[in-house]
């Protein structure tokens, strides 16, 4: 670690910042799940689709091994991910792409990853998967974040009218990864909830 902390404070530094610049990172229970996932099915390269602050790229790698391409829109998120990626040694492993995940496929269109994850724009996730599918390893699998959106139900008045909009578009995505006849689906009620898609042999 080039900042001469111990990986939990690194961990917990980045965790903090997160918090104060109201930075939305994957949740413990959700990384746990993610981390048993890749290990289990000893996913060497992976595609992740918003990077933030690179706090999950680099639970990640530090903890499975595997490699990393990482994409992130927002120049501002993207310069804190390199540094983080930086400061924990990890330029090998991970490289954070700063582009529109949709204007990134051109670059990455011969690659191959074992794993997908997907955790960016909730109102895009259809097309996220649609884009990034051909990439997809045999057997490889699709993971998305935030499949249960904290929990927020269409129908509560309380919500803007946007909000309500994005939980319609997730519970619409949610059926069409479900019956969506080429991959296994599961949803998981973890962290903020998981879906993990496992294309058919
Ligand atoms: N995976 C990160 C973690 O757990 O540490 C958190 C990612 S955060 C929930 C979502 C990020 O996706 C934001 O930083 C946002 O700027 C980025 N994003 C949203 N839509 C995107 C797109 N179309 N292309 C690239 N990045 C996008």
């Amino acid at each position: 670690m080039r900042n001469n902390l111990s990986f939990d404070e690194f961990d917990l530094k980045l965790k903090d910042y997160a918090k104060e610049h109201k930075v939305p990172i994957i949740l413990d229970e959700g990384l746990s799940f993610l981390l048993m996932l890749i290990k289990a099915h000893g996913a060497k390269n992976i595609l992740e689709i918003g990077s933030a602050i690179g706090y999950s790229s680099i639970k990640m790698v530090k903890e499975t091994g595997a490699s990393i391409i990482t994409l992130e829109r927002n120049i501002d998120m993207y310069n804190e991910a390199v540094k983080n990626i930086k400061d924990a040694n990890l330029e090998d492993k991970i490289r954070v792409i700063h582009k529109d995940a949709f204007d990134a496929y051109e670059e990455l269109k011969n690659s191959k990853f074992d794993i997908i994850f997907i955790d960016a724009a909730k109102a895009q996730y259809q097309r996220f998967f649609e884009t990034y599918e051909t990439l997809l390893n045999d057997k490889g699998i699709i993971i998305c974040d935030n499949m249960d959106f904290h929990n927020l139900k269409e129908d509560d008045m309380n919500l803007s009218r946007s909000v309500r909009g994005l939980v319609r578009k997730l519970s619409n995505f949610e059926e069409w990864l479900l019956n969506n006849k080429n991959y296994d689906t599961s949803i998981y009620s973890i962290g903020d909830g998981v879906s993990v898609s496992i294309k058919k042999g």
